[in-house]
């Protein structure tokens, strides 16, 4: 009698998705399970928001650039599919905010701009001497009594003050997230400053700690070294690996699942080719909101309708090394709201990953989008970097157009984890493991935006699967 197979589909092809179909094929292989997977993906390329150019000898990240280091997943992928050798940590060097036309040095011991050191503190720019004594207030502030979620610039305005929030928590955190901190959440983006602050009360005291033992874990009495890493090969060919190590006949490119309905604890997905498909399990790994318009009958996924998402453009830039007539010393620098620059960031790439730049040249690489100012993503290639150019010459000297640009949009990229998000979310996760099991959601949009993030979500996906389809 043959035995009878199951079925999973995997939605969508970016880092969540290829994690998942990886780890799923190695544990249907190694413990030669009767289960038969598909990934399908509705553009013509795997990796979603991981994107490789090369050009002119150049290696130009047109969305994320590196992962953190700490979290070990995304290295452990690296190196599962055979590409080890080619990690490389980002060169170390002083990074700056551009605050009230000037940069600063980022004050050395700012760990997301909490201050560590005292000293620096003291002796930065950035801060007026009133904004100084204000964030000492943390010292003697009672710790909050708030128990729910609260948005982190009201967390951080509390502990330290305007000042130290604006001109340096604010440009490194919303960087990272191109959000407004006023709206994103303390507990689903920087739960450990609530954790330092509940068990030190101070802030500052605790972060303090947290650094000391993270040091003294980590050090091994070598050079300090970046705290992220990337593929000298460019964070494409981690994709590519994958796929490589992926049976060919289970990835589908260029086909769009268009919705999905489940009966009979089955779902049955009708493809963008006119396919239909029935499958026992689903992991989609799409945004969010392709989510919910997947299942727009489904009143739990509602939620994600409203859930926002900033859209953001990275613009990389090659110059000859003449051309940058007066450059900083460091690695690239964030931009305080308070300006009015229209570039979030920039960072020095050549510099940062040497790896990416040929001798004799420079690449520069800016953010433009945020929350609330999202329109400049529309603007033409040209006006992009027209823009760029202007603000990057009110604080550098840069000498006539770069010998090329590549503006990369990213629309609705970026997903904002607002106020409650945490609760939101596992109530989804739980009501969806009573009313749709088998049904599972994975990915940027819903527990950590980063990539080890990303490929911790894919894998604990398949263990949800195979803990479903084995009972
Ligand atoms: P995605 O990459 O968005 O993949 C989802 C896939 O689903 C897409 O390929 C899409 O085509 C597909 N899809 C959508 N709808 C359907 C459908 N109906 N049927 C089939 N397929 C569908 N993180 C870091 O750790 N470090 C960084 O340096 C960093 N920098 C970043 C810079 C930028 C500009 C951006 C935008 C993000 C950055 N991030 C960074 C975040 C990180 O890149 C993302 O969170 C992550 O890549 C998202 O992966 P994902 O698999 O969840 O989603």
């Amino acid at each position: 009698l043959s035995e009878k197979r199951q079925k999973v589909v995997i939605i969508g092809g970016g880092i969540t998705g290829i994690t998942a179909a990886y780890y799923l094929q190695k544990e249907i292989k190694d413990k030669k399970l009767p289960i038969d997977y598909r990934l399908i993906e509705a553009s013509h390329r795997l990796g979603g928001k991981i994107q490789t150019m090369k050009r002119d000898g150049f290696t130009i990240e047109r969305g994320p650039d590196s992962f953190l280091a700490r979290k070990q997943s995304a290295a452990r992928l690296v190196k599962e599919v055979g590409l080890g050798e080619e990690l490389t940590n980002n060169s170390t060097g002083q990074s700056y905010v551009l605050a009230r036309e000037k940069l600063h040095p980022i004050p050395q011991g700012a760990v997301m701009g909490i201050p560590t050191e005292i000293s620096p503190f003291l002796t930065t720019g950035l801060f007026s001497p009133m904004g100084k004594v204000r964030a000492a207030a943390d010292f003697i502030l009672p710790k909050t009594k708030e128990k729910g979620d609260q948005s982190l610039g009201h967390f951080f305005r509390r502990r330290l003050g305007n000042e130290v929030v604006e001109n340096l928590i604010e440009p490194l955190l919303s960087g990272i997230y191109a959000g407004d901190i006023d709206r994103l959440s303390l507990m689903s983006t920087f739960p450990q400053f609530y954790h330092a602050e509940q068990e030190h009360r101070s802030l500052i005291f605790g972060m303090k700690k947290i650094t000391d033992l993270r040091q003294k874990s980590s050090s091994h009495g070598g050079k300090a070294k970046g705290q992220f890493l990337t593929l000298k090969t460019g964070l494409q060919s981690l994709v590519d690996a994958v796929e490589e190590h992926l049976e060919p006949t289970a990835v589908q490119k260029g086909v769009r699942v268009d919705s999905m309905h489940e009966s009979d604890g089955k779902f049955h997905l009708s493809l963008s080719n006119g396919e239909k498909i029935t499958a026992d399990s689903v992991i989609v790994t799409t945004p969010h909101y392709a989510a919910q318009s997947l299942l727009p009958q489904c009143s739990l996924l509602q939620p994600l309708k409203d859930m926002p998402a900033t859209s953001v453009a990275t613009v990389a830039m090659a110059f000859p090394k003449e051309a940058v007539k007066q450059d900083i010393n460091g690695t690239g620098f964030v931009v305080a709201r308070n300006g009015d620059y229209t570039i979030t960031a920039c960072t020095w790439t050549h510099k940062k990953w040497p790896h990416t730049t040929p001798e004799g040249k420079v690449l520069l690489r800016c953010y433009v989008g945020k929350a609330g100012d999202e329109a400049v993503v529309d603007l033409s290639d040209e006006e992009i970097v027209r823009i760029v150019l202007e603000d990057l010459n009110r604080i550098m000297d840069v000498e006539g157009l770069p010998e090329f640009s590549i503006v990369s949009r990213w629309k609705r990229a970026m997903p904002q984890y607002t106020v409650g998000h945490k609760n939101t979310i596992e109530t989804i996760y739980d009501q969806l493991e009573h009313t749709m099991p088998g049904l599972f959601l994975a990915g940027s949009s819903y527990e950590g935006l980063g990539l080890p993030d990303c490929i911790d979500q894919g894998e604990a996906a398949v263990q949800k699967v195979l803990n479903l389809l084995q009972t």
